[in-house]
């Protein structure tokens, strides 16, 4: 199976929004596009490549955010191509503040975990969240002396 790199026209259309937004950090277009062409095609948090990502949303599992019969449309291409995802969702984006994150990895983390706390968390879940919870009890041990 050959990789459906994303095209240029698609990369521009999501960089035109993020400026539009106010949320874009890059220089200009073409710092941006230089970055994104640096960059090794897997998922930073767990390492799925982007050519994996592809196999598995036109062949093997079913979504209707996924492409339909292996044809992406509007709104059916999620997982056809790694998503520039913020590691701190306050911050622009930007070369520093950016990286390549799987459909999977960036549905999961949803609006609650980012950066290296999402890949502590996706490591091991009912554990990490348990030792927030510790954390939380220590804090409260503290403040009640
Ligand atoms: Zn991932």
């Amino acid at each position: 199976m050959n990789l459906f790199p994303k095209s240029v026209k698609s990369l521009m259309n999501d960089f035109n929004r993020r400026v539009k937004n106010g949320k874009n950090g890059f220089q200009d277009f073409d710092e941006f596009l230089k970055w994104y062409n640096n960059q090794i095609k897997e998922c930073y948090y767990c390492g799925l490549k982007e050519k994996e990502s592809q196999i598995l949303v036109t062949n093997i599992l079913k979504s209707n955010r996924f492409p339909k019969k292996g044809i992406s449309g509007r709104g059916t291409s999620r997982g056809m191509h790694l998503e520039v995802d913020r590691i701190n969702p306050e911050g622009k984006y930007s070369k520093e503040n950016c990286v390549l994150c799987c459909y999977f990895c960036n549905n999961d983390k949803s609006d609650v975990f980012y950066g290296d706390k999402y890949k502590e968390f996706s490591k091991d879940r009912v554990g990490f969240l348990r030792k927030l919870i510790k954390e939380l009890s220590k804090q409260k041990d503290v403040e009640d002396e």
